[in-house]
């Protein structure tokens, strides 16, 4: 029979207290994912930061990993924001509904279509050599989510187009170069009405360089700090096609089962270039209860040209 004494009891309440609330800022801080890093833009959009792209993580091969998302907003707010199961190699609800609303060649269905399309991320290890705005993020080792076309910039120095440019490998520790990520506001005026879109063609690569002078010593202990890539393509993460169904009708508010049936033939736009600027405009976030990372991800995509 112990006896229980009871500052023993207070103290102990207090170590309890102060390890339940370092593991819920844990949590919080885990929900909102600080491995993950965007550009800082100002107010007009704008934005500048230097990285350099990093190789694949220990035990993994490749520096990227690449998948598909829906996120889009409802008729009331509802956030739809799912991984696409056509990754998997399966059928889609969302991409299925999409390829009947644009099979009716109606513009507005069609602009829904643009939506709710399914968007191509790409996520790799940067580490985060410049980002003015958000200094606390300089020599740290992110994980970069980033769509098609600066995914474009990194493909066309391992392959380029035209014989003679330079070619390189973006990721190699020692033969990479930084990249210079410029970010622009752009605003067009189309049918009468002004839109804004992402665009990134200012970006490019300094002079290839060794990171750190090639000193392995420092290169080892920032490889060794790099983040999993693999666990973001879990197929766990994917929902099954009944869970997205529910919730693509819940988000939609589509009181009835959707009955659908897509001709063999139709084509849908869900690959369709971003640079579009029909495609590129997404309402402003605002708080739901879903991962506002996520939406801020999203809306970056969508505004990319
Ligand atoms: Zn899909």
């Amino acid at each position: 029979m112990g006896t229980i004494n009871f500052s023993d009891l207070k103290k102990n309440a207090e170590a309890a207290f102060t390890t339940a609330a370092e593991a819920a800022n844990k949590n919080k801080a885990f929900a909102k994912d600080e491995r993950e890093w965007q550009p800082s833009v100002d107010k007009v959009g704008n934005g500048f930061a230097i990285t350099r792209p990093l190789p694949a993580p220990p035990g993994e091969d490749v520096p990227f990993v690449k998948y598909h998302k829906h996120a889009f907003k409802g008729p009331n707010g509802k956030w739809f924001i799912e991984y696409c199961p056509t990754d998997l190699g399966l059928p889609c609800p969302t991409c299925e509904y999409n390829g009947v609303l644009w099979a009716t060649e109606d513009k507005a269905k069609r602009a829904i279509v643009s939506k709710q399309k399914r968007n191509l991320i790409y996520a790799g290890n940067h580490l985060i050599l410049a980002d003015k705005p958000s200094p606390e993020n300089e020599g740290q080792v992110k994980i970069f989510n980033y769509g098609e076309k600066i995914h474009g910039k990194f493909k066309s120095v391992m392959a380029p187009e035209v014989e003679g440019m330079r070619k390189f490998n973006p990721f190699d520790f020692y033969n990479g170069a930084n990249f210079q990520l410029v970010v622009r506001m752009i605003e067009v005026t189309e049918n009468g009405q002004k839109r804004t879109y992402r665009n990134y063609d200012n970006s490019s690569f300094d002079a290839c360089a060794p990171l750190f002078d090639g000193d392995d010593a420092k290169l080892e202990a920032l490889w060794n700090k790099e983040h999993k890539l693999q666990p973001l393509i879990d197929p766990k993460l994917w929902k099954g096609y009944d869970e997205l169904k529910k919730r693509l009708h819940f988000v939609l508010e589509i009181a009835t089962v959707i009955q659908v049936q897509v001709p063999a033939n139709v084509m849908t736009p869900q690959d369709e270039d971003s640079s579009n600027p029909n495609f590129s405009q997404r309402e402003d976030v605002v708080n739901h209860d879903d991962n506002d990372d996520d939406k801020n991800l999203f809306q970056a995509l969508a505004n990319e040209d």
